[in-house]
């Protein structure tokens, strides 16, 4: 009997089943490309990920006929997006008015929104999800990467594929294996996030609170809110060293209307750090290797979008892949097409999130006095009719994907 582990072959190892895995991995089998998910955790089910489903992304659950049954999971449903900036309370984004079906961003549990990717994705059998499955290893061989090598709860595993998929995520094991560079952009803070309860009462659309210092962000999730502190970059430490009252009071001086709510935040342990990053790969290929998604470029959490970038990015591979693989294994130009499809959208969101770090977010977190709200939150406050412009690039983003490559499909 041979020691050596089981061995799969499939067409496409895709390593990571996030959004842009799960997508990426429905629309190859969609189109009868056979795939192999590999997804390390035994479930969808994690602490929070992020919940904007973006208008982008519900236009791609239209076109692909998923629209119905994914708002059947009754999503909550954000037509604005609005705060309380230097003491003005201003609408800043207005989703009513953008040229799609879907004029909100629809707020659900991340591990909600892939469990229906995965139900949809297995009608078809050409798709093949293992859960608590790590990919640990790329398998070169004369310079082509030909599959990787995993464990999973039965042992390790390898799997043989014309193309390896790193979809790993902002930690990604794959982009590391290959030895693809890191263009690190950095951010100035962090994000704490903790839940506090909600009431029937409360408002229903997401909001932020930017003053004296800093930021909260709250977004309803049925019963509960989830809440996000910003703090300035390595400052959690602080936080804590300042105590749990201090915390709570902070708290509450953002959010007057949860402060009978902040004692349920009992202890720091309840409370998660985020450590924002922002980066993207220099290059995101290699003969047999494709990074997408946070696996190619971590997104600072300015605006929401990594979920909705994350499934751009799945949606041109698709485009680019699924012809591609009918001619035989994808070769390093398709590839790299893919990386000229999808850099600018990533170069243009990043250069925003940048910007707005470092002229209102570093400009918050860095001060404990009240600043007066910047002048285009003042125009924004003033001007409806301008608020369609956050909403267009937070809501569509710059170059949004269609699925087309479905109208050659066998579906
Ligand atoms: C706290 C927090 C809040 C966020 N809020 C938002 C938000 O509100 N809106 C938004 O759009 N974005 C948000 N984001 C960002 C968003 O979650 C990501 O941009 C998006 O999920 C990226 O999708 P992805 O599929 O590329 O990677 P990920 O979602 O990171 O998925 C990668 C998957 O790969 C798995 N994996 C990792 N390594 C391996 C391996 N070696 N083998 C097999 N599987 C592996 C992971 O378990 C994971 O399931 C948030 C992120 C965090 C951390």
């Amino acid at each position: 009997m041979s020691d050596s582990p089981p061995e799969l072959t499939t067409r496409c190892c895709i390593a990571g089943g996030g959004p842009a895995g799960m997508m990426l991995g429905y629309l190859l089998a969609r189109a009868g490309v056979d795939d192999v998910v590999l997804e390390k955790w035994p479930d969808f089910f994690r602490d929070f990920r992020g919940d904007t489903i973006h208008p982008s992304t519900l236009e791609v659950l239209r076109a692909l006929g998923l629209l119905h049954g994914f708002l059947a999971l009754n999503p909550d449903r954000a037509e604005t997006l609005g705060g309380v900036i230097g003491g003005l309370s201003v609408t800043v984004a207005d989703f009513t008015h953008l040229p799609v079906h879907c004029r909100f961003i629809a707020l659900i549990p991340q591990w909600d929104f892939l469990d229906f990717l995965a139900r949809e994705a297995r009608r078809y059998p050409a798709f093949h999800l293992r859960m608590e499955t790590e990919a640990t290893a790329l398998i070169e061989e004369s310079g082509r990467i030909v599959g990787v090598k995993a464990n999973s709860r039965d042992g390790p595993l390898t799997i043989r594929a014309e193309l390896v998929v790193g979809a790993d995520g902002r930690h990604s094991t794959m982009r590391a294996q290959a030895g693809l560079a890191v263009k690190n952009i950095g951010a100035p803070m962090d994000v704490l996030w903790f839940r506090l309860s909600r009431n029937e009462k409360d408002p229903t659309q997401p909001f932020g609170t930017f003053d004296r210092g800093r930021i909260l962000v709250l977004i309803a999730r049925g019963d509960y809110w989830q809440c996000g502190f910003v703090i300035p970059k390595g400052g959690f430490e602080r936080v804590r060293a300042c105590g749990l009252d201090a915390f709570h009071s902070d708290i509450a001086t953002l959010a007057p209307a949860l402060a009978d709510r902040v004692h349920e935040i009992e202890n720091f342990d309840s409370v998660k750090l985020l450590s924002v990053a922002v980066d993207r790969l220099e290059c995101w290929q290699r003969d047999g290797l494709l990074c997408i998604g946070d696996a190619a470029h971590a997104m600072s959490p300015i605006g929401g979008v990594g979920i909705n970038l994350a499934i751009q990015d799945a949606v041109a591979a698709a485009n680019i892949l699924i012809p591609a693989f009918r001619r035989g294994p994808p070769r390093l130009e398709d590839l790299k097409a893919v990386q000229r499809r999808r850099e600018y959208p990533t170069r243009a969101t990043q250069a925003l999130q940048v910007f707005l770090q470092n002229h209102v977010i570093r400009n918050v977190v860095g001060s404990e006095k009240r600043a007066p709200p910047p002048w285009p939150v003042r125009l924004l406050g003033r001007i409806p009719v301008l608020r369609r412009i956050p909403a267009r690039v937070i809501g569509l983003g710059f170059r949004p994907e269609m699925p087309d490559a479905l109208k050659a499909s066998n579906h």
